[in-house]
């Protein structure tokens, strides 16, 4: 993690990482996507293969992505809808 985030933005990815999966609703602990990686209100929760999965993940082909018509924006607005929930 980026040793330049203040207390309030690395609680906010702790937060962040309890969720479900954004784009797949698979239950959490989730990965924290940054969007930008210097900024930490820019994290999206994503399970392991929405994350990284070569088939599926948003670092891979996307696959799941383009099915359900996302993209990181959409998957930072779900992100977000579920914390204030
Ligand atoms: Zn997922
Ligand atoms: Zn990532």
């Amino acid at each position: 993690m980026n040793q330049s985030y203040t207390k309030a933005e690395r609680n906010h990815v702790e937060c962040v990482k309890r969720l479900p999966c954004s784009v797949c609703d698979q239950p959490g602990p989730s990965a924290a996507h940054h969007i930008k990686q210097s900024d930490a209100f820019t994290v999206v929760a994503l399970c392991e293969d929405c994350h990284q999965g070569s088939h599926n993940g948003w670092h891979g082909r996307r696959a799941i992505w383009d099915v359900k018509k996302m993209d990181e924006l959409s998957a930072l607005n779900v992100t977000i809808r579920r914390l204030m929930e």
